[in-house]
């Protein structure tokens, strides 16, 4: 049973960035407005993210790790009415299948942090009192130790260090007022990312991207009653020329990847910018729950729903008609 729970987790959590992108859904989740992010030889050796939401109660304390744990899903219905990242209590569990997990947490009612200790979903011993904040620091230590086949398949620290950052990086486009910050462990760690708390999309692209991407930035809103989808992109106009082209997309609050938005999004560009442009594009949509497919695995990214082309033409135009006007 444990060979084939430390399988199952494998193919949840393949790489550090894949732990990073869950925990820190997580964060946001628990309504927190500062995310920090530690990383040694990657997110190999360590990795630890500190954040200043609600907390874990403490009564939760001795399950969080267990598969199928999970404080956001009240009944099946809601499953149509998710806002949260979570839903299948799958995170944590396989996370403490391939890693040495510790939790120290705090909720606003609790008089003193306390930590636990987990593996393969459970707590090696009960749940110690220590200092502590409001918040919750989630540690994962010697990740795939017990995975020899992903040990093997990893890139160097510094490339799953890169891809920590930039996932954090995407983050903060579609959730700028949560500050967040990526470093190498020690005392001399290197930081990787800072964006403020309360910032804006557009200044958080300023330090992704830079000044020009940030000050050619057209706004596009739109919402589509009967198709049953919102909008929100920004797109850089005719005056930027960068590197390549990056599309950032959010479907319902979850950074995933669509061809088929994809190719839209690149015949906007084709057909409204000037011949050779390499856009930078951050595109946040909200469908309907009931159309999306949310039962995609979790490593999925690429996602699914009903009435793609429709949207996606509706999509294109709009981004055709926003590009040639030059502004929205
Ligand atoms: P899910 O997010 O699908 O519910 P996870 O395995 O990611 O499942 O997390 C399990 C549960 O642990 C969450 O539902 C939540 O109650 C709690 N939890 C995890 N991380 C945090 C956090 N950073 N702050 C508060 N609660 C958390
Ligand atoms: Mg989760």
């Amino acid at each position: 049973e444990t060979v084939v729970n430390r399988i199952a987790a494998g193919e949840v959590i393949q790489r550090p960035f894949n732990a990073v992108k869950e925990l820190l859904e997580n964060s946001i989740d628990a309504g927190s407005t500062l995310v920090q992010i530690i990383a040694r030889d990657g997110g190999n050796k360590l990795l630890q993210i500190i954040d200043n939401g609600c907390g874990i109660r403490f009564d939760d304390m001795p399950i969080v790790c267990e598969r199928f744990t999970t404080s956001k899903l009240a009944a099946f219905t809601d499953l149509r009415s998710l806002n949260t990242h979570g839903f299948r209590g799958e995170a944590l569990a396989s996370i403490s299948h391939v890693a040495h997990v510790s939790i120290v947490s705090k909720t606003a009612e609790a008089e003193c942090a306390y930590r636990g200790e987990y593996f393969e979903g459970k707590l090696k011993a009960p749940v110690k009192y220590v200092p502590g904040n409001q918040g919750t620091t989630i540690t994962a230590e010697d990740l795939f130790f017990n995975v020899p086949i992903r040990r093997r398949t990893l890139k160097s620290a510094t490339e799953e260090f890169k891809k920590i950052v930039e996932v954090v990086s995407l983050y903060s486009l579609h959730y700028p007022r949560v500050g967040m910050s990526v470093r190498k462990a020690g005392s001399d760690g290197l930081t990787a990312l800072k964006t403020p708390a309360d910032s804006t999309v557009a200044a958080n692209i300023r330090l992704m991207v830079g000044a020009e991407a940030a000050d050619a930035l057209i706004h596009v809103n739109h919402e589509d009653k009967r198709l049953e989808f919102s909008l929100d992109a920004f797109v850089t106009g005719p005056s930027f020329a960068g590197r390549k082209t990056q599309l950032v997309l959010f479907i319902n609050h979850r950074l995933v990847e669509s061809a088929r938005l994809r190719r839209a999004m690149e015949s906007a560009f084709t057909e409204a910018l000037p011949r050779g442009a390499q856009p930078f594009a951050y595109v946040s949509l909200q469908i309907a729950p009931h159309n999306v497919d949310v039962n995609v695995h979790p490593t999925k990214h690429e996602v699914f729903f009903l009435h793609q082309d429709a949207i996606a033409d509706a999509i294109q135009s709009r981004i055709v008609a926003a590009l040639a006007a030059g502004r929205q």
